[in-house]
């Protein structure tokens, strides 16, 4: 008998009433392990209820308090930190050792997000004018919607959700259909933490769930973190219902290397971000360019015997360098690029498909697989594969290199690779890209950084975690004060302006 999941509302376990369900499925096996509830609009306004009603007591709690219930919640996290880890190991398929290197990514945000009543200081003024001061704060904006995506199921909804729950919102994250339990148990963690019933929800669901919140005029902003196709219809549909939306999407980042780079350095550094979890990252390098054809050549022959030797394994696997990828439709879809490659005339150096492994042969597991002599008309390049295939594209020179950059249309992160400080920092001017690595590969920043691209890979202003994130969960109101002291003006029917 296969488990049923649940949503959790309003601090308590809350089965499914729609009659939907979707089957999660273990990725090494390819096995139903469970099957979670879709939710319907009902449902959904059940938890935005269940928000409303918290928010009042949690918007109004001291920032001290607030910051007194994150310090458990992150002791809590770090606590169930290997439980954290197998249940995203089962259900998303990461290795267990790049599955507790996620965990502890959204374990800074809660450190961060402890520091919440310095965050959220305002400004004041003294005497701005005829014994006036001028001071303003933040506030938070109410039901904050997180809708996140399958490949980070316990850091993504941390790093909004924790911020937004920091600055004294209610939180309802719908997490991706594919991996919800580790959400679910986040909820949990936040109740064992002494978060009050209401403020952090979880709803299941598909796009009957997204609708729900993008249409209901009781969520004033929504956070989202997954494709671009699905972002960009969720930045237009929330900001013509009048809601704050911050959308971060699809990403192809390049890895920029010049002929003067350690390209041992940059080699190992290519392994590491094209093929680390299976390549299913936002900010995976999926494109290397090395400058000229020496440094393609040296890069190629130190690249290939790595990649046909990468061992793919299931998650509690020690000695698996990737785990298997989400589903057997996202298998088929990077075999297909890979054939799209061959077929354009790419030279395909390290051919990853046909993956079987034995014990597993339900999984869904790909090898490694690399492209060299790719051009910038080509899909292999133009598209995010969200797979362990790492594809080559030769510049003739530095400047041919960034225009390729420029010239995509996403801009999640970028690397370049060089011992030439002036190279460096021109690169890191001149290339449109939100996230910039100098001999820094995954350039992904610290919580109290904040994190984004550029282009098409993101909608809307802030940015996540970081001093940003408070922006974009609060609003600002600012206030202006006389004490009675004596002063009479009359009635003034000008525009007020500072005096003397
Ligand atoms: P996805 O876009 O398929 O799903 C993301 C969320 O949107 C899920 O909760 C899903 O249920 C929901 N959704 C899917 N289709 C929808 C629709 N038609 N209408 C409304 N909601 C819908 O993304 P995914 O496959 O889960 O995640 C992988 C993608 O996320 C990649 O493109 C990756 O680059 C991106 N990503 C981006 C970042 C970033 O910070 N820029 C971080 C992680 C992942």
């Amino acid at each position: 008998m296969t488990d049923t999941l649940y949503h959790f509302i309003g601090g308590k376990r809350v089965e499914g009433t729609s009659g939907r369900f979707g089957d999660i499925l273990n990725p090494a096996t390819g096995e139903v392990q469970s099957r979670a509830p879709y939710a319907n609009a009902d449902e959904v306004d059940r938890a935005v209820q269940a928000a409303r009603k918290a928010f009042p007591e949690w918007s109004a709690a001291s920032a001290s308090r607030r910051s007194q219930v994150l310090f458990g919640f992150r002791d809590l996290l770090v606590q169930n930190a290997d439980k954290l880890a197998e249940i995203v190991g089962k259900e998303h398929g990461k290795t267990i050792v790049d599955a507790k290197g996620s965990i502890q990514r959204g374990v800074d945000v809660a450190e961060f997000a402890c520091g919440i009543p310095h965050l959220m200081k305002g400004e004041f003024s003294s005497n701005v004018g005829g014994g006036i001061d001028t001071f303003s704060q933040r506030e938070a904006i109410g039901v904050v919607g997180g809708i996140t995506p399958f490949n980070f199921p316990v850091m993504i909804p941390l790093w909004m959700g924790v911020m937004a729950v920091a600055c004294g919102n209610c939180y309802i994250n719908k997490p991706s259909e594919r991996d919800p339990s580790a959400p679910l148990f986040l909820a949990e963690l936040w109740k064992e933490a002494g978060l009050p019933d209401g403020v952090w929800s979880v709803v299941n669901g598909d796009k009957e769930a997204v609708d729900a919140l993008l249409h209901h005029p009781d969520v004033p902003a929504i956070s989202f973190v997954g494709s671009t196709a699905v972002g960009e219809y969720i930045y237009h549909e929330g900001t013509a219902n009048n809601k704050r939306v911050q959308v971060f999407g699809g990403a192809k980042n390049h890895m920029v290397i010049m002929p003067d780079a350690d390209l041992d350095q940059a080699a190992d550094a290519l392994i590491g971000s094209g093929y680390g979890s299976t390549g299913q990252r936002c900010m995976a390098i999926s494109v290397a360019v090395p400058v000229g054809e020496d440094t393609a050549d040296a890069i190629i022959d130190r690249l290939k015997p790595r990649v046909q030797e990468l061992r793919y394994g299931p998650w509690n696997d020690d000695k698996a360098d990737m785990g298997p990828v989400i589903t057997q439709q996202a298998k088929e879809r990077i075999e297909d690029y890979i054939q799209q490659g061959v077929d354009a005339g790419a030279e395909l150096a390290v051919d990853g498909r046909g993956a079987s492994l034995q014990g597993y042969e339900g999984g869904y597991f790909c090898g490694g697989s690399l492209f060299d002599h790719a051009k910038s008309d080509m899909s292999i390049y133009r598209d995010e594969i969200f797979g362990p295939v790492l594809t080559q594209v030769r510049a003739g020179s530095f400047d041919e290199a960034v225009k390729l950059v420029n010239d995509h249309e996403f801009g999640n992160g970028v690397a370049v690779f060089t011992r030439d400080g002036d190279a460096a920092r021109e690169f890191a001017n001149r290339v449109d890209i939100g996230m910039v690595g100098i001999n820094v590969p995954i350039p992904v920043p610290l919580a109290f950084h904040n994190f984004g691209g550029s282009k098409r890979s993101k909608f809307g202003d802030t940015q996540m975690h970081g001093p940003e994130s408070v922006r974009f969960f609060t609003k600002v109101k600012t206030i202006s004060a006389r004490w009675p002291s004596g002063i009479r003006e009359g009635a003034v029917f000008a525009m007020p302006t500072a005096g003397s």
